[in-house]
This record gives structure tokens, sequence and C-alpha cells, in this order.
């Protein structure tokens, strides 16, 4: 298989995993030459995809967020615009927004054990072409779930119902479910969001459950993490003993070494 160019590492796609993935890699692997392939116009990943009422994250931003760029809004649990914001910060502030390549699709990865690298073979969204990339470190980040459709589960006699099936994957931005009566089918972390966020607008709203889920009302501001932010400098220093990889030699393209043990002898 012939190949256009060559980079050390490829980070396949551009969400919080492939941003993290980027920031460690170019900060502790300098030398290293390497992309971003995302398939989708923009970064983001699931907090661009995810458009329905109320989209917000499940778990505090404490730690949903990175070590080298600490969550400082007051809410802990952001809602959806507010994490792509600071995802936004994060690719600029860092650069890493050069290193993004959009509407790139990887459609095949091939290892070599002969040339020690993989050969990807990269759908061009907008031009349709196929090109192909090599690199000696392939970093999936590419998520859990199929960004094509959400799982749906078939119902018997769907094909019945006069009214409108949504999916909270797919949500259309002008749905206009104003004075409407509506049935919200589960009661996982999507049902929690969106039941409130739409009550206001709709004539009745039902949640539909198979199985009970346990649910306490937590504020959204922490607290404690507000009074730890007042203490504690914005940013403490990262470790000493995280080590720098570099390449072995000037000519070595397969530059990503393992970390080396760090020695306890001061
Ligand atoms: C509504 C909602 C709330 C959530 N809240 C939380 C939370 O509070 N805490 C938590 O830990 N998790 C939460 N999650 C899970 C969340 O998806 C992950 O935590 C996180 O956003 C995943 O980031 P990721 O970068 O690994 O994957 P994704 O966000 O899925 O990003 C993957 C990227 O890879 C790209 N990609 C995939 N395949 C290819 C390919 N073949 N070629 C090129 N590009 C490709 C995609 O286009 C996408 O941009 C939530 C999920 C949802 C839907």
């Amino acid at each position: 298989m012939s190949t256009s160019e060559h980079f050390d590492v490829i980070v396949v796609g551009a969400g919080i995993s492939g941003i993290g993935a980027a920031y460690h890699l170019q900060t502790m692997c300098p030398k290293s030459s390497y992309q971003i392939l995302e398939g989708r116009a923009d970064f983001g990943g699931t907090w661009d995809l995810f458009r329905y009422p109320g989209i917000r994250s499940d778990s505090d931003m404490h730690t949903l967020g990175y070590r080298f760029k600490p969550w400082t809004a007051d809410k802990s649990i952001a809602d959806g615009p507010r994490i792509l914001e600071y995802l936004k910060e994060t690719i600029t502030e860092n650069s890493i927004d050069k290193k993004i390549r959009y509407n790139q699709q990887v459609t095949k990865a091939q290892w070599s054990s002969e040339d020690s690298r993989w050969s990807l073979t990269v759908i061009d969204k907008v031009s349709g072409q196929e090109k192909f990339i090599s690199c000696g470190f392939l970093f999936m980040c590419s998520g859990y779930y199929s960004y094509k459709q959400g799982f749906t589960p078939e119902f018997a006699g769907i094909e019945k119902y006069r009214g409108k099936v949504v999916h909270p994957q797919q949500w259309p931005q002008d749905l206009d479910y104003k004075n409407k009566r509506v049935v919200v089918i589960g009661s996982g972390a999507t049902a929690m969001t969106l039941v409130p966020a739409m009550a206001s607008d709709v004539a009745q709203i039902t949640l539909l459950q198979r199985s009970p889920t346990y649910v306490i009302s937590r504020p959204s501001v922490d607290p404690f993490a507000k009074r730890m932010r007042r203490l504690y400098p914005k940013k403490l220093p990262m470790p000493s003993h995280v080590p720098k990889i570099q390449p072995t030699s000037k000519n070595s393209t397969n530059s990503v070494e393992k970390p080396r043990p760090t020695s306890n002898k001061s």
C-alpha cells in the first residue's frame, strides 16, 4: 500500500480523549510528530454531537476535565455548550487546533510487523478522496458508541404510532414540542436531564421506566470545590517526576518510547 504521509503518532478523534492525548503527547514527547484525524466537521465529539434540551455532564467537571486545565466555573455539573467552550479554550491555548484535520474518517488500520508501522486508510468526507497515512503509534480516541445512529430497540407496532419518535442522539434542532404530550422512555442520565428541561414547555411529560432508579437531589454548585478553589493556587505545577519522552535517535520516526521507570533514590 502506498502512503502519502507519515507521522510518529496518529490520534483518531478530537473529543475529550483525543484532545487530552494530544496535550500529553506534545508535552511529554515534544519531538514526536502527530496529527489528530477527526471524522466530523468539528471538535468535541460527544459534546458537539448531542444537542438535546438541557444536555449536561453527569459527573462533576473537576474529574471529567483535564488535570492540566482545572475546571474553574462555579457549576461543577456543566452544560454542553460550556463544556464545548472549555474544549475550545484547551485546543487554542495549546495550539492543538492546528493539529486537527476535520472530515477525515479512518476506515481501515493495518499493522505491518516488517515495517513496524500502521497504514491507515482515510476518507476525506468533503471530497470523497481516499488517502493513506502511516504512523508508528496509533492512538484510538474514537469513543464508545456509534456516531451513525443511537441505539433504538424495536417496538412492536411502532409503525402505527402517529406521533413523532425522537432519539436524543439525533435531536432535530427545529423540533417543536410546545404544549405536546410527551413520553420519555428510560430513566438514565439522559432522561433525568431531558424531563426537567422540557417540563415547563410541554402539556404533559411522563418518564417511562422498566426498573426504578434512585435519585438524590444535589446542588449543581459544589461548596467544597468552591472553597478549595479559593484556598489553592490556580494551577499547581506538574510533579517533577513526570518524564519528558524523547526519540531514541534523530532519524527515528517511531519515536514514542515507553516512560522510563523513575527511581525512588534521591
Ligand atoms: C449526554 C452525555 C453525558 C455524559 N456525561 C459524562 C460525564 O459526566 N462523565 C463521564 O465520564 N462521561 C460522560 N459521558 C460519556 C462521554 O461520552 C465521555 O466521557 C467523553 O465525552 C468521551 O470522550 P471521547 O473523546 O473518548 O469520545 P467521543 O466524545 O465519543 O469522541 C470521539 C471522537 O472520535 C471521532 N471518531 C470516531 N471514530 C472515528 C473514525 N473512524 N475516524 C475519525 N474520527 C472518528 C468521533 O467523530 C468523535 O469526535 C457522557 C455522554 C453523554 C452522551
